[in-house]
Formats: C-alpha cells, sequence, structure tokens
C-alpha cells in the first residue's frame, strides 16, 4: 500500500516547526513527507530589519533549509506553489511540478498591507521577506553613492510609515546602522533624516503608556523626528504626501503599516473569512479534515470576536500541535484542541534597547535588549540545539546568500 502523503507549503516558522515535530513524531516509513518553499533558505522574519540595514550578515537571517532539516525523512523542494487542486489533491508549482498529497498544511504566510493608497505598491519598500528586506540596504546604499554626486537631500531622508513593532524595530535599526553606512560613504550623519509617521497619536499605540513614553523618548533621543496623527496618503518616487497638506522629500519610504494573509490562497476554493483561511480548533481547515492550515495566513478565532494576531509566537505555538494532529489523524486517533498562551512581547529598539511586556511587567532598555536576544536565541535552539545558536553567532558563513526565486 502506498505511504500516506504528507505536504508543507512553506517553511516560515509555521511550516518549518511543523516539519520538525513531524519528524519526531512519525514512526520510520509510515508517511512522505514533503516541504516546499520558495528560496532554499529559510528567513528569520522577526530580524528582517536587521537585513534592510545591513547590521547583520545574510547567513545570521537567511537559514539553509536543508541544513536544518533531517534529509533522510523529509522531500525538500525548493519551488514557488502556483495552485492547489483541493478535489484532486494536488499541489502545482510554478515549475509545471505537481505533487500529490494525502495531508496538506498551508503556512504560506503574510503578504503587506497597503490599503490601496496609490504609489506604495509602486515606489515603497517592504519588510516582509529576506529579498524585499535586502532590497532595503542595497537601496540606501545607492542613495548614499548618488547624494555623492548630486547633493540632493532628499536622498538622505529615510522614511518609515507606521509606528507599530515593525517601525520601531526598524527605525532602532537605522538609528543603529546608518552612522556606519555614513561613515563608509564619507558622509556627516549629521546631514541624514529619519522621520517616522505614524497615523495614530503615538507610536505603539496598542501598548501601556508608560511603554509608548519610554519608546517615543529613545526614538527621539536618536535623532528620529516622529509625525504622528498623521496619515500617509500617497507615495511618489520624489516624495511622501501626507495629511495636512504636508510632504516629505524623499527617495526611500519603508512601509509597515500592517499586514494581511497571503493572498495566493484565495484563489483556490477555500474558505476565506477576512483574507485568511478559517480553521476549527484542530487546525484544520473548516470543514476539511485532510487540509491545516497555521501562522500569518490563517484565521484562528480566539473567542467569536477576535482572531489571533499574526505573530510568529503564534505559528510556533501551532506548528507542534498541527504536526500532531495530522499524524493523529493519518492513525485514525482522536485530534488535540489548539489552545494559545500569550507569553508577551518585546521589540528591539536597535542592538541596545527594546521596549516589552511580559505579563504585567514591563521590560525596557539594556535588560529589554538581552531579552529579546534570549527569545530569538531560544527559536535557534529549538531548531537547531546549541549547534545552532553557536553556529549562528560565531561560526556563520560570511558568503552573501544568492537570491533566485523571483519574491
Ligand atoms: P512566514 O514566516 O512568513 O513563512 C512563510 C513562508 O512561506 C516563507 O518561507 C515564504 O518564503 C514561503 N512562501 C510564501 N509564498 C510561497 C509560495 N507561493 N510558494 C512557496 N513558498 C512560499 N512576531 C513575533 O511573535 N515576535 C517578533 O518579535 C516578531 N518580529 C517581527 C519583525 C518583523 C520585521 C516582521 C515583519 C514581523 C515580525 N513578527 C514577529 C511577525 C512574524 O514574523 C510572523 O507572524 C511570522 O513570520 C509568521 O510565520 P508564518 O510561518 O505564518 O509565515
Ligand atoms: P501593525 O498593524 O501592528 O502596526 C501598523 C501601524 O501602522 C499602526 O500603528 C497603524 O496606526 C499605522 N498605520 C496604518 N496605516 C497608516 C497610514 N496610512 N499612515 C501612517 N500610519 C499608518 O503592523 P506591524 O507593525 O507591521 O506588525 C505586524 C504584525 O507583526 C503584528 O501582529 C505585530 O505584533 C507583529 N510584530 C511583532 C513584533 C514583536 O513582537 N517584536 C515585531 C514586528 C511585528
Amino acid at each position: 500500500m502506498d505511504k500516506p502523503k504528507i505536504v508543507i507549503l512553506g517553511a516560515g516558522y509555521g511550516g518549518l516547526i511543523t516539519n520538525k515535530t513531524l519528524e519526531k513524531l512519525l514512526k520510520s516509513g509510515e508517511a512522505d513527507v514533503t516541504l516546499i518553499n520558495k528560496h532554499e533558505y529559510h528567513y528569520l522574519t522577526t530580524q528582517l530589519h536587521k537585513t534592510g540595514v545591513g547590521t547583520a550578515t545574510d547567513r545570521q537571517i537567511a537559514l539553509s533549509i536543508p541544513e536544518l532539516i533531517n534529509v533522510n525523512k523529509t522531500r525538500f523542494l525548493k519551488a514557488a506553489v502556483s495552485t492547489v487542486d483541493i478535489d484532486n489533491q494536488e499541489v502545482h508549482l510554478e515549475d509545471g511540478e505537481m505533487v500529490k498529497y494525502d495531508y496538506l498544511l498551508i503556512a504560506l504566510g503574510f503578504e503587506v498591507e497597503t490599503f490601496g493608497i496609490p504609489g506604495i505598491k509602486e515606489h515603497a519598500f517592504e519588510i516582509r521577506s529576506f529579498r524585499s528586506s535586502k532590497a532595503i540596504y542595497h537601496h540606501i546604499k545607492k542613495q548614499f553613492t548618488l547624494y555623492k554626486e548630486d547633493q540632493n537631500p532628499s536622498r538622505l531622508t529615510f522614511v518609515v510609515a507606521g509606528g507599530g513593532f515593525t517601525g520601531i524595530e526598524m527605525l532602532g535599526e537605522l538609528a543603529d546602522g546608518l552612522p556606519k553606512l555614513c561613515k563608509e560613504h564619507d558622509i556627516p550623519f549629521e546631514k541624514v533624516r529619519i522621520v517616522a509617521i505614524e497615523a495614530s497619536p503615538s507610536v505603539i499605540p496598542f501598548f501601556p503608556k508608560q511603554c509608548i513614553e519610554y519608546t517615543t523618548e529613545v526614538l527621539e533621543k536618536r535623532h528620529i523626528e516622529l509625525i504622528t496623527s498623521t496619515k500617509i496618503l500617497e507615495c511618489t518616487p520624489e516624495k511622501v504626501v501626507l495629511e495636512n497638506n504636508i510632504n516629505v522629500p524623499t527617495q526611500t519610504l519603508i512601509w509597515s503599516c500592517g499586514v494581511k494573509g497571503n493572498t495566493i490562497v484565495q484563489k483556490w476554493g477555500l474558505p476565506i473569512e477576512k483574507g485568511k483561511i478559517p480553521v476549527d480548533s484542530y487546525l484544520r481547515v473548516k470543514n476539511m479534515k485532510n487540509v491545516f492550515s497555521i501562522g500569518d495566513c490563517s484565521l484562528f478565532m480566539k473567542d467569536e470576536q477576535s482572531s489571533l494576531p499574526p505573530t510568529a509566537q503564534v505559528a510556533l505555538q501551532q506548528a507542534p500541535i498541527c504536526a500532531k494532529n495530522i499524524v493523529d489523524s493519518l492513525r485514525g486517533e482522536s485530534l488535540m484542541t489548539f489552545e494559545y498562551h500569550h507569553k508577551g512581547s518585546v521589540a528591539s529598539l536597535g542592538l541596545m534597547a527594546a521596549v516589552g511586556k511580559v505579563g504585567d511587567f514591563r521590560l525596557s532598555g539594556l535588560f529589554g535588549a538581552f531579552m529579546k536576544q534570549v527569545i530569538e536565541a531560544r527559536y535557534l535552539f529549538n531548531l537547531g540545539g546549541p549547534a545552532l545558536i553557536i553556529k549562528q553567532h560565531v561560526g556563520v558563513s560570511r558568503e552573501p546568500v544568492k537570491m533566485t526565486a523571483k519574491q
């Protein structure tokens, strides 16, 4: 009899940890597992702002997938998924290949939300993938080079849209990394402007007042201009247009105003709610027995009104339960319901500061920054044990990553 085929789409936080758990749970020969990802590497989305400013090497952020999995237990396909034929249980890839499945996990992550604001798709930069973040880094360097030729001050104005966690992490990283890039290009850092634009009255408006005050103080101390209570209305190649007739001349708008589920899944005839795939308490796609979905492309309702947020923390808690439920499904055993336990949130403000909240305990400053490093190291530990932590910190390759996939 043919072995059941388990196919995982996406090797981000959700897909990769599900795969690692399957490798542990499945008995030898019990099922064939195929992991499909657009790139040869798994990127640490939670640290992509570092790639955007060049404060981490490529291989600290983009880790080779074949080195993270057990290639004797998992078949890895570097390929972009184009469609899934649910009726015939087939995954179709952009290169024309077709992969059959008995059990499918869709973990294809997020896309950046632009709210249809004119010029954002065309001219703004996104912190979405390793590739899109690397594009920010190359663009910043190009602006420094061109500034030396034309002395156009808008080349040295770097605007970050959105003061949520992604926005403040990017601002902190720019404040850390731009002085070094200025030095390399022999440009005085005093000529650089870093501008943050947030529609709400403050950055991280959803966080406690003391955290907001601390973050504002840190960003202002680092000479970041904060424009709050102001929406971005348009972006052109030369400027950002704001409410109240304000224009900021710039060649660099980094857009971090929120995310939505990967829109590719909307074309496959699956149920879609709020742009995402709704799942039941077992992480199965609503009304389906053999298709699962986790992470940012899925919608898990924590109660009747609200869904879980698009965070790595959610994807990482879902992954082991999802793996167990896939195995239990193929064994005909009863499944486990998923329960989310929020452990807290910590956002970096550059290398030496962070802001966060764990339970009722507020984190800030160097201690916060240390805790952020601990959280990141804990993920590496789960992925590859102490050896991976050591490799990523002291033995990481300095070779640039070759990018072959389109996005
Ligand atoms: P992803 O990690 O996005 O993985 C999706 C995978 O699918 C990727 O490997 C992608 O290449 C692949 N893929 C996509 N389309 C295709 C296709 N068509 N074919 C094949 N492969 C495809 N959350 C936290 O909890 N804590 C944090 O500190 C934190 N920091 C963040 C910092 C930044 C700068 C950003 C942008 C986000 C941060 N988040 C954080 C949110 C977190 O990164 C996401 O919630 C998380 O990545 C979701 O995991 P996922 O597995 O659903 O998707
Ligand atoms: P977000 O939705 O949390 O924040 C977006 C911000 O952009 C909001 O403050 C919003 O008011 C602002 N905004 C929206 N439209 C605007 C406009 N036209 N002009 C100006 N401002 C505008 O999105 P995010 O920061 O990208 O985060 C996405 C997800 O990733 C969230 O779930 C977040 O918690 C998670 N994340 C977590 C961390 C962390 O835990 N360290 C870091 C980054 C992201």
